[in-house]
């Protein structure tokens, strides 16, 4: 096997992130698959590790909406070959523990557990073939990217219940995770979706692809929501969640406060409300049921809502992040 050069983005320090170059081994575990990587998107939790409002040590390499093409395959790997399309599913799920067992292998106990080489701002990952799932023949390869985010918005959709055409509903944020769970909301169910973002061209894109389906809420705008998903990742779009929940309602938090962690507001427990928080993708079924989705109804018109940036910009990504206009960030490996 020719050596093969790895660029790694690798976060040195708070807002210190840099591209690395390693040589890939040239033995691969015999149950792990060697993929080199075509398309990673960016994450809110990228983002948090960039700034520092997270810190697992450093360096670390980013990135977990990763997908690209099997090179290479370990001795006992019979499920994939050479040539096969994959994406990552970032949770590693043992199969044993008392959350594998029930249906829950997105906590599993061993979850922490990465047996993988690098994340997936790079050109090749060495991963346990555990964690893949082979997609279906895309149009266009960049939409394996968007497989991971939207297993977590199903996931979120399915732990809210919500019935769009008996349910007033709102999504607060429209970046990537936000745009994800009204493309799965509105291409799998009948009724309407109200949506919110300060960043009004976010809004705009998406009424544009929907124009009889989305609503655009004013900030003036004071009714309530039966069902509300929270993906801003700030404060003020929790609290702004809490004080647009109708009685009862269902308030599902897929968003994580590092920098500033909200207080809970007095009033909200007369509403007598459900909040759940979600990060992650369920059990296994999400990702495959993400994989499909995109087959079927992501047409090229979505493709507006996306922006692609290569590896070798990475910094000026996460950087410029905020002036980025497209709802969602994709890196290309190139
Ligand atoms: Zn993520
Ligand atoms: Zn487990």
């Amino acid at each position: 096997m020719p050596v093969l050069h790895n660029r790694v983005a690798r976060l040195i320090s708070p807002r210190r992130l840099i591209l690395t170059c390693d040589a890939v081994s040239e033995d691969l575990p015999q149950d792990f698959v060697r993929i080199r990587i075509e398309f990673c998107g960016v994450c809110g939790t990228d983002r948090s590790f960039y700034l520092g409002h997270r810190d697992e040590g450093y360096p670390i390499s980013l990135g977990h909406e990763h997908c690209g093409t099997v090179v290479a395959v370990g001795d006992q790997v019979t499920p994939y070959r050479v040539g096969d399309f994959v994406a990552i599913d970032p949770n590693f799920r043992c199969g044993s523990c008392v959350y594998c067992r029930t249906g829950a292998g997105h906590l599993c106990e061993s979850s922490t557990v990465n047996w993988y080489s690098n994340r997936g701002y790079a050109n090749f990952i060495d991963i346990k073939a555990s964690y893949l799932l082979k997609l279906p023949e895309y149009r266009s390869r960049h939409l394996g990217a968007l497989v991971e985010p939207l297993s977590v918005a199903i996931h979120a959709a399915d732990i809210s219940k919500c019935t769009l055409a008996s349910e007033a509903t709102l999504v607060l944020g429209v970046g990537g995770i936000g745009t994800l769970l009204v493309f799965n909301l509105l291409e799998t169910q009948d009724g309407e979706i109200w949506i919110y973002d300060k960043e009004r061209h976010k809004t705009a894109a998406l009424k544009e692809l929907y124009p009889s389906r989305i609503k655009i809420l004013d900030s003036a705008d004071d009714r309530v929501f039966k069902v509300i998903f929270e993906t801003t990742g700030s404060s003020d779009g929790f609290l702004h969640g809490c004080a647009l929940l109708a009685k009862l309602g269902r308030l599902i938090v897929v968003s994580r406060y590092h920098s500033d962690e909200p207080a809970i507001p007095d009033r909200l427990s007369w509403k007598q409300p459900n909040i759940y928080f979600v990060h992650l993708n369920g059990h296994g079924d999400s990702f495959a049921r993400a994989a499909a989705l995109i087959k079927r109804k992501w047409e090229p018109d979505h493709d507006y809502l996306l922006s692609f940036h290569p590896l070798s910009s990475i910094d000026d990504v996460f950087t410029k992040y905020e002036y980025l206009p497209a709802n969602k960030k994709i890196i290309s490996m190139e």
